[in-house]
């Protein structure tokens, strides 16, 4: 049977099959891993983890990249800088 290096992790797949086991993307091209290991940042407004690319915190609303624009009305804003 003949296995070859998935493109993208390196892990050894069966030559037939379609994708990865390991990562999902086709080994012979190292394209189409899953989505499931997108990125995740901090929201810079609570701390939450999110997904790097939404655009709304889940847990406060906010852009997690500035931390504003959360639904908190009548807290100061607090920017931290640094
Ligand atoms: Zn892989
Ligand atoms: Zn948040």
């Amino acid at each position: 049977m003949a296995v070859i290096k998935c493109a993208n992790c390196g892990t050894t797949v069966n030559a037939e099959a379609e994708g990865c086991p390991d990562c999902g993307a086709d080994p012979r091209t190292g394209e189409g891993a899953a989505a499931g290991l997108a990125a995740v940042e901090n929201c810079a407004g609570c701390g939450t983890s999110v997904d790097a690319g939404t655009e709304r915190c889940p847990n406060c609303g906010a852009d997690p990249r500035t931390g504003e624009g959360g639904a908190k009305p009548g807290d100061s804003p607090q920017i931290d800088s640094g």
